[in-house]
């Protein structure tokens, strides 16, 4: 019965294509418009929402929970659902029939998404909670890339109970140490002496990043320079994005504590032709070929983090299970190729062959933060020029921002929003986005004045 109504439909539908082309072109088009949920609240899901409502084949974009900026862009609305409230995320999804699901921040992929909306049969862009390791846990993370020879420090891992401070005094200075687990990107620490490291190591076994910290990695201090290297991954192919670098110290000139990133530019120039080919064959391509032989296929943006050393070896610093904040700006805006269409080719296993078209201009995002980032933030600080700035070109991405009772947009978080200027070279990029920056003022706002300024100063080299 119903394949006779199939069938029928089939037919009808055959009979019509061949009477009105144009019209049957049209309702292939519509069966094929999408409507996409974005988990998360930062800047990188703002980028991620405003380029995925770019698609002709998007009829809604839902931002769960999303931040004052998502909720002002068109055809976009925010949901009140916590990232890591997986079960509510399915339900919303289920009920308002969501196609593609993309998740922003590693929380809810460790704890296992991906694996939940698999499951209920929604199509949901990351990867399994197996795969999510790679980020989750330091110490997994590091034995995975000893055992298939990928380049990294070497190191140690340590529980509070086999803790071994004299073989940290026996290593070399200086010396990084790493919580385990997710801790907001504050749980490494680089410690100029051997004693310093067995301190940073015994803080963290009493708590300082929580559980994070129940096992620790020690490891040996790289030299060189870093680069951000994302791609898109379906399982056994990789597809690499537009090289970038960011700025994770909170100070001008690179000094200061490390933050969740104060900017970040696309392309990196410290990634050559040759330094990109080796990250592929000697860290991406082999990464998901083991993830796949060790039957956890590695589906989703794969974000590692690079020291460059001078003899051109990419040594892994993290791997990351999401596209990087604040990378994520300057790479979409740059990204010409639709997304959501590269999201579905990836989760079809079927990136073969896919290429992504780019902006051959530069990018520059430089972050805005709250005054007392990155320790403790203050909120509810009235944002002013931010109309002032949307008559300019470029683009101001929202972060840690929220409407108040009035609708008047203000501060909610550490890293407040992030201004995206484009340019034939970084040099003019990096121009246009502090032309942004200079319209927009709150009370503590606090930036830095240089990012890109390794790429400009190459620019400068090269003539
Ligand atoms: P991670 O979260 O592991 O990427 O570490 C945060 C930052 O600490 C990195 O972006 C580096 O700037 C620095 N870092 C981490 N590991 C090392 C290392 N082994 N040598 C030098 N710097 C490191």
């Amino acid at each position: 019965m119903v394949r006779t109504r199939v069938a029928g439909l089939l037919q009808a539908f055959l009979l019509s294509a061949i009477r009105y082309p144009l019209s049957a072109v049209r309702s292939i088009y519509w069966v094929t418009r999408v409507k996409v949920l974005i988990i998360g609240s930062g800047g990188r899901e703002h980028a991620l929402a405003w380029k995925v409502a770019q698609s002709p084949r998007v009829t809604h974009v839902f931002v769960a929970p999303g931040n004052a900026g998502t909720r002002l862009e068109p055809n976009t609305t925010n949901v009140d659902i916590a990232p890591e409230d997986v079960p509510a995320l399915l339900a919303f999804a289920q009920q308002e029939r969501i196609d593609l699901t993309i998740v922003g921040p590693e929380g809810p992929l460790v704890i296992g998404v991906c694996d939940t909306f698999a499951a209920a049969g929604m199509r949901c862009f990351g990867p399994s909670r197996h795969a999510a390791r790679l980020e989750g846990s330091k110490a997994y993370s590091k034995e995975f890339l000893q055992r298939h020879g990928i380049p990294t420090a070497a190191y140690a891992a340590f529980s509070r109970d086999d803790f071994d401070p004299d073989w940290v005094r026996q290593q070399r200075a200086p010396l990084v140490v790493k919580a385990d687990g997710l801790a907001a990107g504050k749980g490494v620490v680089i410690c100029a002496t051997q004693d310093e490291a067995v301190t940073a190591a015994q803080d963290m076994f009493a708590g300082r990043f929580g559980r994070a910290g129940d096992t620790v990695v020690v490891e040996a201090f790289l030299e060189g320079e870093e680069a951000s290297f994302i791609a898109m991954v379906d399982g056994t192919h990789v597809l690499p994005l537009a090289t970038s670098q960011d700025h994770k110290r909170l100070g001008d000139g690179d000094t200061g504590p490390n933050t969740g990133g104060m900017g970040a530019y696309s392309p990196a120039p410290v990634v050559t032709p040759e330094i990109h080919r080796r990250i592929m064959h000697e860290v991406m391509l082999p990464t998901v070929a083991a993830l796949a032989r060790e039957g956890t296929p590695y589906v989703g943006f794969l974000y590692a983090g690079v020291m460059i050393a001078a003899d051109g070896t990419p040594n892994v610093l993290e791997f990351n299970c999401r596209f990087g904040d604040p990378e994520t700006q300057p790479i979409v805006s740059r990204m010409r190729s639709d997304l959501v269409t590269l999201c579905e080719a990836a989760l079809d296993g079927s990136l073969a062959g896919a290429e992504v078209d780019w902006d051959p201009r530069a990018a520059v995002g430089v972050v805005l933060a709250a005054g007392g980032y990155p320790d403790s933030v203050r909120k509810g600080a009235e944002i002013r020029g931010l109309e002032a700035a949307a008559q300019l070109p470029g683009k101001v991405f929202h972060a840690g921002t929220a409407l108040d009772a009035a609708g008047k947009v203000v501060t909610n978080g550490g890293r407040v929003l992030c201004a995206v200027g484009l340019g034939t070279s970084v040099r003019s990029a990096q121009r246009q986005a502090y032309e942004l920056v200079e319209v927009i003022r709150w009370d503590g706002m606090k930036y830095r004045r240089d990012i890109g300024y390794r790429a400009v100063a190459r620019e400068a080299h090269s003539g």
